[in-house]
């Protein structure tokens, strides 16, 4: 794999030769860009991405937290995120920006001064158990790579720049608590209430971190105060690479709807009980997982989707029949007509199933989270900058909520994803092509400069 630049230092197309890179060549393994090839972009009036710095920080922070054989962990707030969020304000600061850490724990590295809005950049840098290397992380060193390709160039932006990593993105404490602080949505309510699986409150997390939580209040930022907000992201799903497309530009994230569905039958003996004499619960379930994909063709989008992925069968004994059954059902679309189309055929098609299978249904809804559409302006420059670059973007939904959903109540906002190899994500095998990373942050970075000059 090469890329290579014309006389003038124009990225050029990127051209395949050879395979993708065997396990054994992960991420820590050579680089596949030439470094040779790279000439110096120093005062260009064009910034470029630095890969070989990009990279470097990549591995540099992919240490921090990381367990061998299985992947980061650094959830929010802990030891292994503050030490992970130190280490990014000083490389902010080396970086030629001022690196600060807000009242709820994000850190915004800035470049440049000036009176007008800043354009920000940004993503996470906390981690599942047991994540990646690319997730949120790689939105975030992009950033950072490009606001010192802007400041090392002789390009001379007309706004201030402003990376943000968002605290929490991957929801700890539920919810995406650093980007909901940045954009006023915190309560002092919801700080004194939040808690993780463990049932360690926030606010303790915080404390002992030496962050006083009710500081988080003074994370929020105004509309006027954001002139725009740009993320990149690795996909964390199979689209970019079964279409064989190297840049997703996010017309929207998908909302999504959660209930708890009860179905009651009767519980009896399952050699007593005749079969047409009985009550059987999750038989009810069945019918109705047969009957998703109709849902689907007929009230849904293509990019809808319905997922049953918890259940549980009362009393659970393999010689009773199910009295009961209650299982998750998870809705999605970005389109929030679409969206309530599909509860509104759920909840039919369960209630005629239960009807005919004398069973009682019932549902709660967990949770109900609007669609997020991202700002016109941000996807058309995004769509250009990857065309200048010789790409042929995939307009496409985000599945997974990213900080770009609530920002885009915020500001105007959008983002992009380069392909994630294989689909994986949030597992150690997380990976992407360092040339797919390259070019990523050089899409990133032409809309940056679209919205700064
Ligand atoms: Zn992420």
């Amino acid at each position: 794999m090469r890329s290579g630049r014309n006389i003038s230092g124009q990225l050029l197309p990127y051209t395949y030769e050879g395979s993708a890179p065997t396990k054994r060549e992960s991420f820590y393994g050579p680089l596949m860009v030439p470094t040779a090839i790279r000439s110096s972009m120093k005062n260009s009036e064009t910034p470029s991405i630095n890969i070989d710095r990009l990279r470097a920080n990549m591995l540099k922070l992919g240490q921090i937290g990381r367990h061998e054989g299985g992947g980061l962990c650094r959830l929010g707030f802990t030891n292994e995120d503050m030490e992970a969020r130190r280490w990014l304000m000083e490389t902010i600061d080396s970086a030629g920006g001022i690196a600060r850490l807000d009242g709820a724990g994000n850190v915004i590295g800035r470049w440049f001064d000036g009176e007008n809005a800043p354009v920000v950049l940004g993503s996470h840098i906390d981690s599942v158990m047991g994540g990646g290397l690319f997730d949120g992380t790689l939105g975030v060193l992009a950033g950072v790579e490009c606001a010192r390709a802007v400041a090392e160039s002789a390009f001379v932006p007309k706004r201030p720049l402003e990376i943000v990593a968002f605290a929490d993105e991957e929801g700890r404490f539920g919810g995406m608590f650093g980007v909901q602080a940045f954009i006023g949505q915190i309560t002092p309510d919801w700080l004194e209430r939040a808690v993780d699986p463990e049932g360690v409150r926030l606010c303790e997390a915080m404390a002992a971190q030496g962050l006083e939580p009710m500081a988080a209040l003074s994370a929020a930022r105004r509309p006027e105060d954001i002139h725009a907000f740009l993320e990149l992201h690795i996909e964390q799903g199979p689209v970019l690479e079964a279409e064989n497309r190297r840049i997703g530009v996010v017309e929207g994230i998908s909302g999504i709807f959660k209930w708890m569905v009860h179905l009651r039958g009767r519980a009896n003996h399952a050699g007593t009980s005749p079969m047409h004499l009985r009550s059987d619960a999750f038989m009810g379930l069945a019918d109705f997982a047969h009957e998703i994909p109709r849902i689907l063709d007929e009230e849904g989008s293509e990019g809808s989707r319905l997922t049953v992925g918890k259940v549980e069968l009362l009393p659970g004994n393999p010689h009773t029949v199910p009295g009961e059954v209650v299982f998750s059902l998870v809705g999605r679309d970005i389109d929030p007509a679409v969206l309530q189309r599909l509860a509104d055929a759920c909840q039919r098609v369960l209630s005629a199933i239960a009807r005919k299978k004398g069973l009682h249904f019932e549902y709660s809804q967990l949770s109900w989270l609007e669609p997020q559409r991202c700002h016109p302006e941000v996807i058309e420059s995004f769509l250009q900058a990857a065309r200048n670059l010789g790409e042929d973007p995939l307009l496409m939904p985000s599945g997974a909520g990213h900080d770009t959903q609530f920002m885009a109540k915020l500001t105007r906002a959008g983002m992009i994803f380069v392909p994630s190899v294989a689909g994986i994500s949030h597992a150690p095998d997380e990976l992407t092509h360092w040339t797919d990373v390259e070019l990523g942050a050089q899409v990133l970075l032409r809309a940056l400069v679209d919205w700064i000059k």
